[in-house]
């Protein structure tokens, strides 16, 4: 059996789209999942389209992810050079550009812009394209070296008949066939020397010995193209997956208007790496058991493309914030520590312990910014209604508040072990005394020492953290309050 070898191939032009981390993940996965190997090559031969510093943020993301290239750029496995630029200056495009005129499947085109400005234009896929007329595939030979010699600017296209019918795979398309006579006599070398992707992406994936592409399936409509060049070759095709389309809630095209289209869009909003690329999975497949938890290792093992679905991926940013929950969750306290870390200083200014208070919220947030809105009040108390030491199920209202507040001050004042079980004991020992539940006592404490209805901790957790002189002013401070109701 032929190993497998899947590649990623991005073209620098920015950050990583949340479409691409999806395509070079599945390629990774395929490759992995048995044995294979995953290739990373760079595809800048569109060099208005470049951008100084993405060539460092596909490099930088991989990394991140786990995504491991076996060969790439700055790892060679014998199928160099891996960008696109210095392939070309092999010469390699062109020499397969000239076989395919011998075999009469591309022919130079000398046609000026005025010219191919008037000839007539087709909407496809929304976009209105140029329809070549074949006006210089009728060049004989010796006029063809006749305007070579003399230097004018030339394309190489490819030949497409106007009979016929191509037809490719697609594993998740099925078979898909189309009459020649649609298919543009597309640019496979520009005037500029540099090949076009469409041309580039066959030679570069035939020569490199792939065996899986997977892309977006904007390249769909091209592949018919594709096919013919390999064709032309005589060269085996690979397989095929194109993967759906990503839409945001509203179902249409996941843009950078979204807010979170890319791989550092989302970690700048505190996702973790592992959840994304976990979402990222789901965007197209599912096991057959719907689990949904998985790390990288386990992909690997039960990925399967065969069961990606060619429907539409909505990017569901609640489903992705729930699961990064699970994985804050499921994270060992140390690093969750580290990573909440800047959170947590952004909203405490205060000396607390920020460990005890990273423990309280731990399982409590999906992204590290829900910290502030959950720990605000340790940095200072909120302006609060007296309304909310009135708790039905706890028994407790204004005046019973206002009788247990006093009762806590003058026990408190006394105690000198703030710790939370220290102060458990002494509360309960004082719930013993009155005859009432827990919740009658600990609400009040609670909502003084807070203001809030919620808060990730109880009474006593908040008291040790904020230590006695801050704990009792708070206490003081809810007297007042409900001695003026
Ligand atoms: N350079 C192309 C892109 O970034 C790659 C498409 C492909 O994987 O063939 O869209």
């Amino acid at each position: 059996m032929t190993k497998i070898r899947t590649r990623y191939a991005p073209s620098p032009t920015g950050k990583m789209h949340v479409g691409n981390l999806r395509s070079a993940l599945y390629e990774f996965l395929i490759a992995k999942h048995d044995n294979g190997d995953f290739m990373l090559r760079i595809e800048d031969t569109d060099q208005e389209r470049f951008v100084e510093g993405a060539t460092e943020i596909i490099y930088r993301t991989l990394e991140k992810t786990g995504l491991k290239h076996d060969e790439g750029p700055d790892k060679d496995g014998g199928y160099g050079p891996y960008v696109q630029s210095e392939r070309m200056q092999t010469g390699i495009y062109m020499k397969y550009a000239k076989e395919l005129i011998e075999k009469g499947e591309a022919y130079y085109c000398f046609c000026d812009k005025e010219r191919l400005e008037s000839l007539k234009t087709e909407v496809v896929d929304g976009k209105e394209i140029m329809i070549y007329d074949k006006h210089c595939l009728s060049l004989s030979k010796a006029e063809v070296e006749a305007k070579l010699a003399e230097g004018i600017p030339f394309v190489i296209r490819q030949n497409n008949p106007m009979e016929g019918t191509t037809t490719f795979h697609d594993e998740l398309y099925g078979d898909i066939t189309v009459n020649n006579s649609e298919l543009d006599d597309m640019i496979l070398i520009k005037s500029d020397g540099y090949p076009t992707y469409n041309f580039a992406n066959v030679v570069d994936d035939h020569t490199m010995n792939i065996t899986h592409v997977v892309r977006g399936n904007e390249y769909l409509s091209s592949s018919p193209k594709y096919v013919r060049l390999y064709e032309a070759f005589g060269w085996e095709v690979p397989v095929y997956i194109h993967l759906p389309l990503i839409t945001d809630e509203n179902h249409k095209k996941l843009s950078k208007r979204s807010g979170h289209a890319s791989f550092e869009d989302l970690i700048e909003q505190g996702f973790v790496t592992e959840a994304i690329v976990n979402y990222v999975a789901l965007l197209g497949w599912s096991p057959e058991d719907n689990r949904e938890i998985f790390s990288l290792e386990e992909l690997i093992q039960n990925f399967d493309y065969h069961r990606v679905s060619k429907s539409p991926a909505v990017f569901d940013i609640v489903k992705l914030r729930w699961m990064n929950g699970e994985y804050l969750k499921a994270m060992d306290a140390d690093t969750f520590y580290e990573m909440a870390e800047p959170y947590l200083k952004a909203t405490i200014s205060k000396p607390y312990d920020l460990k005890k208070i990273a423990n309280m919220v731990k399982t409590r947030i999906e992204v590290f910014p829900d910290i502030a809105e959950h720990v605000d009040f340790f940095e200072e108390l909120p302006e609060y209604d007296v309304a909310m030491y009135t708790h039905k199920k706890m028994k407790t209202n204004t005046e019973t508040s206002l009788e247990v507040l006093k009762d806590v001050l003058t026990i408190l004042e006394t105690q000198e072990d703030y710790s939370n079980d220290g102060l458990y004991q002494t509360l309960v020992k004082y719930v013993e005394e009155k005859g009432c539940k827990n919740g009658y006592v600990m609400w009040p404490i609670r909502t003084a020492v807070s203001g809030k209805q919620m808060t990730p901790a109880g009474a006593t957790e908040i008291m040790e953290v904020l230590g006695k002189e801050e704990s009792l002013k708070r206490i003081r401070k809810g007297i007042e309050l409900l001695e003026n109701v």
